[in-house]
């Protein structure tokens, strides 16, 4: 299996992601997704808002601003308790957290490093907003989406006359001032996150959470994810956060070259049973529950975030479960393991078997040759028509010899190249070739459309 190395040259080489301010040096965490990078990623969020959203009957979407009041993440628990133990050296001020510092590496200046005791670092980035820097102004960027749908519940709720149980699924962006941020997009002070927060009457959160650890489980598999590369993992108890009833992680293989095999999967997807712990917390009236016990009352809060419960005349708390993916994980996961290096006939070539629904480009429409108007003509005729009747991101490529252009869009993953030659313009015809199979089908062009069709499925 592919290593990270050779996916972030690729992602480079082709376009894929690049360091986040190159130009200047860089920024630490954050990294820019360059032409191919941000087809790939809008498909990964396509496929997984089609899967949550239009695919059932009990989700509607949301996206909610990036800044947030401050009170959200005072009574979510962010602003008490949202940091990483980190410990300094006293010689060289490096910084790092406490659970990933190595005891034997060596300092800057000399021997080792002379360790601070751990002291909490919160995560999230602060701001002020509007012209005066003052303590009154602080806000936020939030540092997970999922705190502004718990505060979207009534609003959702009395805006669609949704019945439990329904959920509420949102994709953007979030913020972690990660102290050591590493291994590529893995671990990112900026970030985007697919979340869904699914409401449930109390007592059927168990069910409805075994079920989306399943449905979660089978969408990675069905666009690709091969089922040894992908684990479930029950956190136990101690793990488990305080407000949490149970949580299944998914995990991918991300590191392969680590020896021991459980070290080599890490997070993709978190899916918890977080039972009404967040809508009490933020619903008027109610208190945030901290780990040690203590309790803060919201005094702040306008609404009540209850739902009324038909069956039983009462107003209740639903309890929710998490479905939590990371958009730039859940991505690097699909490159690494649709890539593959193979000896053909004529050498050596990198292919990316992406899920079509997945690939950046999905036709390229090359000319055998590329100073023949006529080749060339029907060449951009068809590309112009294939993409305009389907909508199928549809590239025209001529910049080099035909088996070098089959290698570019191998690389890149396009399920399919169709080539004109001097043929198609007696025949009509052209030659379709597969990704995959590298098998070459010559295929009437007024056919072209609808034999693709078939076998690119649900794309768009
Ligand atoms: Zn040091």
């Amino acid at each position: 299996m592919v290593d990270l190395d050779k996916i972030i040259s690729l992602c480079k080489r082709r376009g894929f992601i690049f360091q986040g301010s190159d130009q200047y040096g860089g920024l630490q965490g954050t990294w820019d997704y360059g032409p191919l990078g941000v087809e790939l990623k809008n498909n990964v969020k396509k496929a997984w808002w089609r899967r949550v959203v239009y695919e059932r009957d009990d989700m509607e979407g949301l996206d909610c601003a990036i800044l947030m009041n401050r009170l959200v993440l005072k009574y979510s628990g962010h602003e008490e308790t949202f940091s990483d133990p980190m410990v300094d050296c006293r010689k060289c001020k490096k910084r790092f957290r406490a659970d990933q510092v190595d005891h034997n590496e060596k300092c800057a200046e000399g021997d080792k490093h002379d360790l601070t005791e751990p002291r909490p670092f919160n995560l999230m980035f602060k701001t002020t907003v509007g012209p005066v820097a003052e303590e009154n102004n602080i806000a936020y960027l939030r540092p997970e989406t999922a705190q502004g749908i718990f505060i979207n519940f009534k609003n959702v709720l009395d805006s669609t006359n949704r019945k439990l149980p329904f959920g509420i699924a949102q994709i953007g962006k979030s913020y972690r001032n990660e102290i050591t941020p590493r291994n590529f997009i893995f671990r990112v002070r900026e970030f985007e996150q697919m979340e869904i927060e699914f409401f449930v009457k109390p007592g059927t959160d168990d069910e409805w959470h075994s079920k989306w650890v399943e449905d979660r489980f089978n969408w990675y598999v069905e666009l690709g994810i091969k089922p040894e590369n992908l684990r479930k993992y029950e956190q136990k108890p101690e793990e488990l956060a305080h407000y949490a009833k149970a949580t299944v992680d998914l995990l991918y293989r991300f590191f392969p070259e680590r020896e021991d095999e459980n070290k080599q999967f890490d997070e993709v997807e978190g899916i918890a049973n977080r039972t009404d712990f967040d809508l009490t917390c933020h619903t008027k009236g109610g208190k945030l529950v901290l780990a040690d016990g203590r309790e803060i009352p919201n005094t702040h809060a306008v609404n009540k975030l209850t739902y009324f419960d038909h069956e039983t005349n009462q107003h209740i708390l639903p309890y929710v479960v998490e479905p939590s993916a990371g958009v730039d994980r859940a991505t690097l996961a699909f490159l690494m393991d649709s890539y593959f290096e193979e000896t053909v006939n004529d050498g050596q070539r990198i292919v990316l078997r992406l899920h079509p629904e997945l690939a950046p480009i999905k036709v390229a429409v090359l000319p055998l040759k590329k100073n023949h108007d006529g080749i060339r003509n029907t060449a951009m005729q068809i590309k112009n028509t294939l993409m305009k009747k389907s909508g199928w991101r549809t590239v025209y490529d001529d910049t080099a010899g035909i088996g070098k252009l089959y290698r570019r869009q191998d690389e890149i993953g396009t399920p399919f190249c169709v080539t004109v030659d001097f043929d198609t313009l007696e025949d009509q015809s052209v030659t379709v070739r597969d990704r995959d199979t590298m098998a070459q089908e010559r295929v009437k062009i007024d056919a072209l459309q609808d034999y693709l069709a078939k076998k690119l499925g649900n794309c768009r």
